[in-house]
């Protein structure tokens, strides 16, 4: 593929909301139920990526035979885009996202797309829908890439032909009444990912497979599901659709611990990013596995003061209490920690950019 074909087609949409229109949408979002006017989609077709198009938001055209329908070759992303104080637009470690969305291709047998394609879908979207960017703190714009196999065939056999879709979804603040922490249910009934499996590729099957996991929890009066590995059912791997750090307090030192990525657990940016923002921080970090039975002792001694969980979409949840067959506990008294909270506000401040990006994170628009 030559450099050129990296442009895109620009199509306006014939009918782009009024800045009223737009106003009254954006002035009530919930999470991922309001579209900007355009879209991006670039075939695969004859083992290469065709010319990609930035056109009206709007339903695809799929035949029932699309082999992803039935064998699920389907991959997605997340990432956002934040407004800045000088009124540019600036995304969040986005090649970080193309380049696991290129992983998770790899283990569905899809073709990877260059992640310079996948930037430039990105930013002309954002440009072209630059007015649906929320403005304040704890806002964004949610980028959303996906790839689906298109073949109509119903042989069970990698696909040969792909669309490639970013779409994107102003989003509020996660926590519009504040940061509340969560309840969580460690799930035994469920796994979520085995050796060998899926479970650091970013695929639709992975979230199917979790709902009826999260039902459970919810059942439990839990917000959210805890994974335990497959294998040993007793080292923590991750929660719903976010990694974990534990915090600890040992001999004057804040460390904080994050379940060691195995193959079964996705490698979060966040989680990524916060490990090396910790040490900004003064605190250490540190990437280990950790069982349930040390995790209720460390809570019962008193060396781990804080759990929270972390992804794009909520930045940082404290995690106030745990639940699980056989025992119950609380983790900081149910409240918000102050490391928690301290590494929310620093990583916030550099998507806002009202802190300086040390480590070249943000990618302007
Ligand atoms: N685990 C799972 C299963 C997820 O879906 C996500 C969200 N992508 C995460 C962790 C957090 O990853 P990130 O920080 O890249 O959003």
């Amino acid at each position: 593929m030559t450099t050129s074909t990296f442009n895109l087609l620009v199509t306006p949409s014939a009918t782009i909301l009024s800045d009223a229109q737009r106003a009254e949408r954006m002035s009530k979002l919930t999470f991922g139920r309001t579209f900007t006017d355009h879209m991006v989609v670039i075939p695969y077709r004859d083992g290469t990526w065709q010319q990609g198009e930035v056109k009206a938001y709007g339903p695809l055209s799929l035949d029932p035979s699309a082999s992803s329908l039935h064998y699920g070759q389907a991959i997605f992303e997340g990432f956002k885009a934040f407004a800045q104080p000088d009124g540019g637009v600036k995304t969040f470690r986005p090649e970080a996202n193309g380049e696991r969305f290129n992983r998770s291709a790899k283990r569905l047998a899809m073709p990877e797309i260059p992640v310079e394609l996948f930037l430039k879908a990105a930013d002309e979207l954002i440009c072209l829908d630059r007015a649906w960017v929320p403005q304040n703190i704890g806002e964004s714009l949610y980028l959303r890439p996906l790839m689906i196999a298109t073949d109509p065939y119903l042989g069970v056999r990698p696909s040969n032909e792909y669309l490639f879709v970013l779409f994107a979804s102003p989003a509020g603040a996660y926590f519009p009444k504040g940061v509340k922490p969560v309840t969580v249910w460690i799930s035994e009934d469920y796994v979520r990912a085995a050796p060998g499996g899926t479970g650091e590729a970013k695929c639709a099957g992975n979230y199917a497979a979790s709902l009826v996991a999260q039902a459970q929890a919810q059942e439990k009066g839990c917000d959210q599901v805890v994974w335990l590995d497959a294998v040993h059912r007793e080292y923590i791997e991750e929660m719903g659709g976010m990694n974990l750090f534990f915090v600890y307090q040992e001999g004057g030192k804040t460390v904080i611990v994050t379940p060691e990525l195995t193959g079964t657990l996705l490698p979060g940016i966040t989680r990524r990013s916060l490990l090396e923002l910790a040490k900004d921080l003064g605190f250490e970090a540190q990437e280990r596995k950790l069982t349930v039975q040390q995790w209720r002792d460390d809570i019962a001694a008193g060396r781990m003061t804080e759990v929270f969980a972390c992804g794009t979409a909520a930045v940082i949840t404290p995690v106030g209490e745990v639940k699980a067959n056989g025992f119950e506990m609380r983790i900081n008294n149910g409240e918000n920690g102050p490391v928690t909270m301290a590494l929310r506000e620093a990583l916030l401040s550099i998507q806002h950019g009202s802190a300086p990006d040390t480590h070249g994170w943000m990618h302007t628009v």
